[in-house]
């Protein structure tokens, strides 16, 4: 039986529903705000994360994005981890943190993808973006341990790309907002009133019974935010998709850095540190699955990624599998984009959802324009209204070429 409890207040300003890292750097953003001093109740089932999709990442960054807004969105990312101590506020207690910026090494084997990464490449440094393309001989001098036999292109861009620790940032977003008066609670939000016109939310209903009456809701809920949509009549193409990974251990580990290196299979994997990296991929067929199936195929990895792994980088003939999980994106099934900004008709709900696989290193943006919106009405910083729950009725994709 899941613990509850009961908010202080029967009454918030801003109601967030679920307080992973979506949640909580909208509730940090919200309360770091001098213009806004309202009241905040963040309602998550499960503190533990334990099957949140935070909880199960690459934890990477990269700017190697199709649309200049995503490369911006990251680039804001990269500035707020490496600046981390003084956005919040020069606090002595927060860590410095860096990116291990090994790069992101995209992998053509056919001349329409490497057109895409030309064309990627165009947009990126643009944005600002240091995207390099390499040849295979330029790959093979660089990285020795590729076999490019059949590749004819790479793109890598080792400035702020690669792992960065996002456990930290989001730890520190949940510790100061609660400081600064961020009610957090374990509860689940299980239904929604609106007023008589269906304009407004004006009240969300918890597991316990309580109801909290609510100036403004955010959808924070990850991979189940088309039930949260749901409790207010509307229905969003989110799903839950299982991604696997794998942390393995070379017999005669690599001599240099390994890139996250995104094989033309799908298949990827990264430097982990100490001769131990980390892969990721899916089954070819991938549907949406239960919100609770993270049942790990174990012969995914012996029948299907190691062979890849093993070709693309002999070394990995010789491995040794250290740890492994299963992790849900929540899937946007448009265009595997952000959902964001407000709703239509329902004026007071607001979307986080749909990030699919690039959600974490988007928090501290999303959070950002998503707090700005709810005080001020207006984004004051980047521009995030693409992305605005409207795009899906006028059926609007933003197609990102660069997905993982
Ligand atoms: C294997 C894998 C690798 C990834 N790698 C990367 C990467 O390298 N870089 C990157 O940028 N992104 C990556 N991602 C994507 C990233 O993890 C997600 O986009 C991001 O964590 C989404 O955060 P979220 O807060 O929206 O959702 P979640 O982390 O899923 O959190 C949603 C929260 O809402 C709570 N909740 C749901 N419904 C309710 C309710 N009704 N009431 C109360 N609480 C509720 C849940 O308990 C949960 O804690 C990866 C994802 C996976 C699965």
């Amino acid at each position: 039986m899941t613990k509850t409890k009961a908010p202080q207040n029967t009454s918030y300003d801003i109601v967030i529903v679920g307080g992973a890292i979506m949640g909580s750097s909208a509730a940090w953003f919200l309360s770091d705000d001098k213009d806004f001093d309202g009241t905040v109740l963040v309602v998550e089932k499960d503190p533990s994360y334990e099957f949140s999709s935070t909880m199960h990442t690459n934890s990477c960054m990269r700017q190697q994005f199709s649309s200049p807004l995503n490369v911006r969105i990251s680039q804001f990312a990269a500035d707020f981890v490496k600046n981390l101590p003084r956005y919040m506020g020069n606090d002595s207690r927060v860590p410095n943190l860096s990116i291990q910026s090994f790069g992101y090494m995209y992998l053509a084997d056919n001349a329409d993808f490497a057109d895409v990464l030309r064309q990627n490449q165009i947009i990126q440094n643009a944005a600002g973006a240091a995207t390099q393309l390499m040849t295979p001989e330029q790959i093979k001098a660089a990285y020795p341990f590729y076999n490019v036999d059949d590749i004819v292109l790479g793109s890598i861009n080792t400035v702020d790309e690669g792992f960065w620790d996002a456990t930290a940032v989001f730890d520190w977003w949940r510790r100061s907002a609660r400081e600064r008066g961020v009610e957090y609670v374990q509860n689940e939000v299980v239904a929604m009133t609106k007023n008589a016109a269906g304009t407004q939310v004006e009240s969300v209903t918890l597991k316990s019974g309580d109801v909290i009456a609510c100036g403004k809701v955010l959808n924070a809920s990850g991979p189940r935010a088309v039930e949260t949509a749901k409790m207010i009549g509307v229905t969003i193409p989110v799903e839950p998709r299982k991604r696997y990974s794998w942390v393995f251990s070379a017999e005669k580990p690599l001599d240099r850095d390994l890139p996250l290196t995104i094989d033309p299979s799908g298949v990827h994997v990264r430097e982990n540190g100490g001769g131990t990296y980390q892969a990721g991929g899916h089954t070819d067929i991938d549907p949406a699955v239960a919100y609770d199936d993270f049942h790990m195929d174990h012969s995914l990895w012996e029948n299907h990624i190691w062979p890849i792994l093993a070709t693309r980088i002999p070394q990995f003939e010789a491995i040794k599998v250290q740890s492994e999980w299963t992790g849900h994106y929540s899937y946007n099934t448009l265009d595997q984009n952000a959902i964001t900004g407000p709703h239509s008709e329902v004026e007071n709900f607001f979307f986080l959802n749909g990030f699919s696989g690039h959600g974490l290193q988007q928090s501290p943006a999303m959070g950002r324009g998503t707090a700005e919106l709810m005080v001020h009405g207006a984004y004051k910083t980047l521009d995030l209204s693409p992305f605005h729950f409207d795009r899906l009725a006028q059926n609007r994709p933003i197609i990102e070429k660069a997905i993982i």
